[in-house]
């Protein structure tokens, strides 16, 4: 006996966007009711511009320094707005000026946002996202490198990891 699936998928409603060049499959083992789910390449993917140059040798041993600079193909983040809980009457009291609901003074905390848009990305990206002061919370790595150990490249990966 079978169950008839869910014709919604609660994926459709979230967009995930692999801007990396390898793809992502989620096993059935962690999905046992709706089976393995994959995620593509897109295409496009997100680097970081680096280059390298020669730095001080170690005795004879050469080295070299490698300095990173803008981040490519790496979309603005895009936000669901979510309502505010300071949105309520009374909030901000008659002459006064702070928010009892979120204790700001002269105006309000950043209401909350839920991710429009996960942009998959390696984590130089990410590390170079940080260090630009973009937001991260949209951003996922992949986890769990599945390789083919005889032929020693990179096949795909089994998960999805926040880092934010
Ligand atoms: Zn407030």
């Amino acid at each position: 006996m079978s169950t008839p699936k869910d014709p919604i998928d609660p994926l459709a409603a979230v967009k995930i966007i692999n801007l990396t060049p390898h793809s992502i499959t989620t096993p059935i083992t962690l999905r046992p009711d709706e089976g393995p789910w994959t995620l593509a390449p897109s295409g496009v993917v997100a680097n970081v511009i680096r280059w390298s140059m020669l730095a001080a040798p170690i005795g004879d041993i050469p080295t070299s320094r490698v300095s990173y600079g803008a981040i490519e193909n790496l979309p603005n983040p895009e936000w669901i707005a979510l309502p505010s809980p300071c949105d309520v009457p009374g909030a901000v009291p008659e002459g006064s000026r702070w928010c009892l609901v979120c204790g700001a003074q002269d105006g309000h905390h950043p209401p909350p946002r839920a991710v429009a848009v996960y942009y998959v990305v390696s984590s130089v990206v990410v590390e170079a996202a940080r260090r630009a002061g973009r937001a991260i919370e949209d951003l996922l790595v992949p986890g769990q490198q599945i390789r083919d150990e005889a032929a020693g490249y990179l096949v795909e990966y089994r998960s999805l990891t926040r880092v934010g």
